[in-house]
């Protein structure tokens, strides 16, 4: 959260932080702020980032881990903004594709879990959200023969909505977007890349055109720079 405001002189602002922050912190308030605050929010994902002193080929670089209740895990976390008994996950080992990533015999594994994003209005224990995620890996691992990771775990690294929201100003720590990707909330219904009031304020990123992953907001970056020398030509004529 930023707590001092500063003026700065531009002819051109890019904001790629998420935009709902950007008009909630950022600009003076108004309808739009208000207005994104009602929207829908993508989900968000507990990470556990581990250094093992031991090396599991069992594990590819791309795991992916799926429950039988596949359905009810999904109801736990967008009804319920929580984490289903039996997640699903996916675990990057980088190791098995660039050694570098650890030293020899050793590993680095990260492992996603899908969870439910910041809300008030439900009860979060993120410790015991924490706690359950990381036994449900350790038992899922162990039925691919994996029984001992846990004791060779030496450093842990653990992001959760709450990390999400105060490192990078993800609103709700909603990851994926932040704003959800209903048919309401894309395509012309998304935020606009450029600001209605301020007309050289514009926006990149998962939370504009045409939406959240990192291909599409490639494409968002590309989409604004082209916007912006195309109105940098359009005002320069009109001015000659
Ligand atoms: C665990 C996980 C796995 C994912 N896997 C994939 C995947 O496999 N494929 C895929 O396509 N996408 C994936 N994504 C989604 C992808 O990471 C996002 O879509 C993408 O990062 C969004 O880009 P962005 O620029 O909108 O936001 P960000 O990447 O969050 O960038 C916003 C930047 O703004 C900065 N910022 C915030 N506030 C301020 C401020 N006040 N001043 C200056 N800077 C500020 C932040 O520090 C941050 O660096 C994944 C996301 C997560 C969390």
């Amino acid at each position: 959260m930023c707590t001092r405001k500063i003026s700065l002189q531009a002819d051109v602002i890019i904001a790629n932080a998420d935009l709902p922050y950007v008009y909630r912190e950022l600009l003076p308030p108004g309808r739009k702020s208000r207005r994104l605050s009602r929207m829908n929010y993508s989900c968000s994902a507990l990470v556990l980032h581990w250094g093992l002193d031991k090396q599991y080929p069992q594990l590819g670089h791309h795991s992916t881990f799926l429950a039988d209740s596949f359905r009810e895990g999904l109801d736990k976390i967008f009804r319920d903004k929580s984490m289903g008994d039996d997640p699903c996950f996916y675990i990057h080992a980088p190791v098995r594709t660039d050694p570098s990533a650890a030293p020899e015999g050793c590993d680095t594994l990260s492992v996603a879990v899908g969870v439910g994003h910041l809300d008030p209005d439900h009860p979060q224990d993120w410790q015991r959200i924490t706690d359950q995620a990381r036994n449900a890996v350790f038992r899922k691992l162990r039925k691919i023969g994996i029984e001992d990771i846990e004791s060779h775990i030496k450093f842990e690294i653990i992001t959760t909505p709450g990390t999400w929201e105060e490192a990078l100003n993800v609103t709700k720590g909603s990851v994926f977007g932040s704003l959800g990707h209903n048919i309401f909330q894309r395509g012309y219904f998304r935020p606009h890349n450029r600001d209605q009031r301020f007309k050289n304020l514009y926006f990149t990123g998962g939370s504009t055109h045409p939406g959240n992953g990192i291909p599409m907001v490639l494409m968002s970056a590309r989409l604004v720079s082209e916007r912006i020398r195309n109105e940098q030509k359009r005002n320069k004529g009109e001015k000659s």
